[in-house]
């Protein structure tokens, strides 16, 4: 991408309304621009990286054995009265009608719509585990929306429901989307610490928060330092093991962590004082079993082996993606801007011609950009009239790994200087040498 065709607005002064250093560069970097409050448009730049991170979410959901759907963000209100949440869910629900004027209501979360497919055309045992995720917008009317799209009131949600035969199946698929998680977070750079949590309107028994540390965080969190160390399941993990995945998530809850709505004083005093760790965190992911709640109710049943009725069994499994963005940025920058891990950066490399109109420069840009697209790299070519400092400070500020810097003394020598965005380490070097390091 020429920089000359793109679309980033970026923003020379800090924003006054941002409080938090997430929010100022998405907002400097042209990311993302709030329409009213708490509701957002993903700029050019910003949706190149939500599409990475959403990216990353799908294959370890389709790994785990999920299967995508899209579901509508517009539900009839008749399906939460069966479930009885309409009336439960409060404020939070935005309730429409439509020129019939029958209720609606722009989805918080899908339960009852994915409830309704499962029961509308599965009968049978035999055509369980099932594990269907839609990445969706969601709608919650925050009474606090903050901090651009950490807390925004429409979002992005990958929500996943899972439905078992047995309360034992739906442990295993819970275990899935456990071990999902954990190499999700990890792919996007992120060290995720699942706490207990509390279940909040979804309900039911036992679940996990997946919270990232960070003092901006809105959670207050507790947990022993050993988190810090735990390996992250590899990408060939079995996920139809049962007692291997078992194994991997007794490992990482058997050390303390819970929010403060869980928190146990006497649990936490016990360990020693030193592997303490008492702090802030963003919540990124939630995953839930709850059983029979939904089931119930809306009467999602199958036939089991013996030939009689059952209710399923479900859990829900919710990641955002368009908090884990901001999040991202929280737990990797510096003074000058964002420093995007390679596997989310909305570019692979940025060239900066320095002097656009320098046969060297040019010549010597225009081939980089060529061969790094014809080798299948996405690239921001900076072939703008800027003065240098300030392509220096764009490059910075967008957060690419790498930018080769093409300047008119060592382009007349053939000669390009490579930075690595995250060390601020430079090398010079010959073009081809350059070409060769990026590919
Ligand atoms: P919070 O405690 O932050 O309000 P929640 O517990 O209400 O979140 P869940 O119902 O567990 O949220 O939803 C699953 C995931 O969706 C959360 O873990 C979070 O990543 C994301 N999410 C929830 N609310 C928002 C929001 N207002 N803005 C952005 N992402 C959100
Ligand atoms: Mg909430
Ligand atoms: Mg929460
Ligand atoms: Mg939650």
């Amino acid at each position: 991408m020429r920089l000359s065709r793109y679309f980033m607005p970026i923003l020379k002064e800090n924003p006054k309304e941002a409080e938090i250093v997430s929010h100022r560069l998405m907002l400097r970097a042209g990311m993302i621009r709030q329409q009213s409050q708490g509701i957002y448009s993903w700029l050019p730049l910003g949706k190149k990286v939500l599409d990475k991170v959403c990216g990353i979410v799908r294959e370890e959901q389709n790994r785990a054995g999920a299967v995508e759907l899209l579901m509508p963000t517009l539900q009839s209100a008749e399906l939460w009265q069966e479930s009885g949440r309409y009336d439960a869910y409060g404020k939070e629900m935005l309730r429409i009608k439509d020129r019939q004027d029958r209720p609606m209501l722009y989805g918080p979360t899908n339960e009852e719509m994915i409830t309704d497919i499962f029961r509308s055309y599965v009968k049978s045992y035999k055509n369980l585990p099932l594990n269907l995720y839609h990445i969706q917008l969601k709608f919650r009317d925050e009474i606090r929306p903050r901090f651009g799209t950490m807390r925004s009131r429409e979002f992005l949600m990958k929500d996943a429901y899972s439905f078992d035969l047995t309360k034992d199946a739906a442990v295993h698929a819970y275990n899935k989307m456990f071990v999902a998680y954990l190499r999700t977070f990890d792919r996007l750079g992120l060290r995720a610490i699942p706490m207990r949590a509390d279940t909040g309107p979804i309900g039911g028994n036992h679940s996990h928060e997946f919270i990232i540390l960070a003092d901006t965080g809105e959670s207050e969190v507790y947990s022993h330092k050993d988190f810090v160390n735990f390996d992250i399941p590899a990408v060939d993990t079995d996920f139809d093991d049962v007692a291997g995945l078992q194994a991997i998530f007794e490992k990482w809850t058997s050390v303390y962590a819970a929010t403060s709505e869980m928190h146990d004083e006497a649990a936490f005093d016990a360990i020693p004082e030193t592997d303490r760790l008492s702090a802030r965190g963003i919540e990124v992911g939630h995953i839930f079993y709850f059983g029979t709640k939904y089931s119930e109710p809306m009467g999602a049943k199958v036939q089991g082996p013996d030939g009689k009725e059952h209710l399923v069994h479900m859990g829900s499994y919710g990641i955002g993606p368009t908090r884990l963005v901001p999040a991202i940025i929280e737990a990797s920058h510096d003074e000058n801007g964002i420093i995007w891990p390679a596997s989310v950066a909305p570019f692979d490399a940025v060239i900066i011609n320095m002097k656009p109109g320098d046969e060297a420069c040019d010549r010597i840009s225009d081939s980089l950009y060529a061969s790094l697209g014809n080798a299948g790299k996405d690239v921001l070519y900076d072939d703008t009239d800027e003065r240098a400092g300030t392509k220096f400070a764009t490059a910075d500020l967008i957060g690419v790994p790498v930018q080769i810097i093409v300047g008119p003394r060592s382009a007349a020598s053939g000669e390009v200087e490579i930075k690595d965005r995250k060390t601020g380490a430079r090398e010079t070097m010959t073009a081809e040498a350059a070409l060769n390091r990026i590919l």
